[in-house]
């Protein structure tokens, strides 16, 4: 298949090579050289625009920064450019709103498309374990799917146009609130008096446990090996959780959705990343509470 890959930077320079490995004909497009070095390096085929990058492939994939620079490439580059019968896949995380808007304009345009917003970091990237979570319509998912598989280790239809977008906001609001929770009760038994290994053997088989506990304990030395122990370095960004506990509160208030923990961890997070702390891992934000 030919496909297009817009944004190659952190995320998308692992998954366009994926693409790559398997056996797909990948025409890159960033805005940044060393974006553009790095994926012929991987053997994409690079382009000056994303508008020539899209011309006579079967499929568009992006993952690019923010909900606006996504509106803007897919109407400015990509409807119109792009054959007619191309699928077109954002895996970018975005606002709900404006990922069913660009999806609605695609519609209009004559494409099917679909959000497919990723849980999984930097390593899944490069490794292909992503899981995206998609939403648009039955026939855009299975057209999606296989090339989705090529990246992850797990593809979850997530409903119509936005929900893939719904479901990531959702459950990385819940992964804030439970890091926080997490990291409250870690540092408070301690200072109750409890050693950190012994709480952690009590609450891991009791009910705190959570999966920020047994597969990302905040706490050095406790639990699997997670970033904690390497200086909270190279994990999932104190800032990128910022990023998306914003997107979360913007849907809520569309929504009309209570959401009181969720304000307060973004609140938190705000605190964090503007002392900062914005490439530090997310669990580091227990030193705050020490
Ligand atoms: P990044 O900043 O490393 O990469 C974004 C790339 O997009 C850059 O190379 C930039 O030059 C390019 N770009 C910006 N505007 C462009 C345009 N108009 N046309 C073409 N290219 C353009 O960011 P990233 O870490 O790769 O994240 C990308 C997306 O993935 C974001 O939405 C982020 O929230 C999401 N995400 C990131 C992670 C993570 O751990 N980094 C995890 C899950 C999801």
């Amino acid at each position: 298949m030919k496909i297009a890959f817009i944004g190659l930077g952190n995320m998308g320079g692992g998954m366009a090579a994926n693409l790559v490995k398997a056996g797909h004909e990948v025409h890159a497009f960033d805005l940044a050289n060393e974006a553009l070095d790095r994926a012929a390096e991987h053997g994409c085929s690079t382009f000056g625009t994303a508008g020539e990058a899209v011309q006579g492939v079967d499929a568009v994939v992006s993952m690019l920064p923010n909900g606006q620079i996504v509106l803007s490439a897919y109407t400015a580059e990509v409807f119109g450019n792009a054959p007619a019968g191309a699928i077109l896949l954002d895996c970018s995380t975005i606002d709900v709103a404006t990922a069913r808007e660009v999806a609605d304009q695609a519609h209009k345009a004559g494409y099917e498309m679909v959000d497919a917003p990723v849980s999984g970091g930097i390593a899944a990237a490069n490794g292909g374990t992503l899981t995206f979570m998609v939403g648009g319509s039955d026939s855009a998912f299975q057209r999606a799917e296989p090339i989705l598989q090529a990246m992850g280790k797990a593809v979850i239809h997530a409903g119509a146009a936005g929900n893939g977008q719904a479901a990531k906001i959702c459950n990385n609001m819940l992964l804030g609130i439970s890091m926080i929770g997490t990291c409250e009760a870690f540092a408070m038994a301690q200072k109750l008096g409890l050693d950190p290994q012994t709480f952690y053997d009590i609450s891991s088989v009791s009910s705190g446990q959570c999966w920020s506990m047994t597969s990302y304990c905040p706490v050095p030395g406790v639990g699997p090996t997670s970033p904690a122990d390497n200086d909270y370095q190279g994990g999932f960004a104190a800032g990128l959780m910022l990023k998306d506990l914003r997107l979360a509160m913007e849907a809520a208030e569309t929504a009309d959705a209570p959401v009181p923990m969720g304000q307060r961890a973004r609140a938190l997070y705000e605190d964090f990343v503007g002392a900062g702390n914005g490439t530090v891992d997310f669990s580091g934000i227990i030193r705050t509470l020490k």
